[in-house]
């Protein structure tokens, strides 16, 4: 977590006294060193690491590093601030403290699609729409029929029509198969004829089997 809050994000010009002169945004988690100055925890712990004086006053830091500055964060953690995601249409206004929480179902928060490959970041508000006409959407056909339908094939996926091809094909298979069984019965029902009738004249039995 970096330095301040962005003065950018508060509905009214935030006072003076809750800026940090080192990040000049509004403090972030505000600590006290020992002069008296107060901070943002992130920034006087990087400007300590590099010198021991205060940026403000150059008085040389003693004792404890810091103490926490509970109330003044309580604070900072209520004043009104917009929604991050406010350029992309987000109207609403909270307490800084419920910032994250917003964020985490802001219908104008950008989130990577979901589907398998996509690299498109978009507005939870938009992914429905997206995730449909994503080129990477691909899905087992919900009505049963278990094709595996992309982002191209479900606009021209018919069931009814595709089971009803898929009949049409075994009838047909049936039909040729019963028609089979029907010549080689009449086949041989013929031969049984010939062998239980009388001889005939030659004249009458010129056909072969
Ligand atoms: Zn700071
Ligand atoms: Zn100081
Ligand atoms: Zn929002
Ligand atoms: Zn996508
Ligand atoms: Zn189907």
């Amino acid at each position: 977590m970096g330095g301040g809050y962005d003065l950018e994000l508060f509905t009214k010009t935030p006072d003076y006294d809750l800026l940090c002169s080192i990040c000049h945004g509004v403090m972030r988690c505000p600590v006290m060193i020992s002069c008296g100055h107060i901070f943002c925890r992130n920034c006087i712990m990087q400007w300590l690491k590099r010198r021991c004086t205060c940026p403000c006053c150059r008085t040389k830091v003693r004792g404890k590093p810091y103490v926490l500055m509970h109330k003044l964060k309580r604070k900072i953690n209520r004043l009104d601030v917009k929604c991050p995601n406010e350029q992309h249409g987000c109207p609403v206004h909270f307490a800084l403290v419920h910032c994250q929480e917003h964020a985490e179902y802001c219908a104008f928060g950008a989130v990577p699609c979901s589907n398998e490959g996509c690299p498109a970041e978009v507005l939870r508000k938009d992914m429905y729409d997206h995730s449909h006409n994503c080129r990477y959407w691909r899905q087992n056909c919900h009505m049963g029929c278990e094709t595996l339908l992309d982002s191209e094939t479900r606009q021209t996926h018919n069931c009814y029509q595709e089971l009803k091809e898929d009949y049409a094909r075994q009838l047909h298979k049936l039909q040729q198969k019963a028609q089979r069984m029907e010549t080689i019965c009449s086949q041989i029902s013929r031969q049984l004829q010939m062998m239980n009738e009388p001889a005939q004249p030659a004249a009458d039995t010129g056909e072969t089997i």
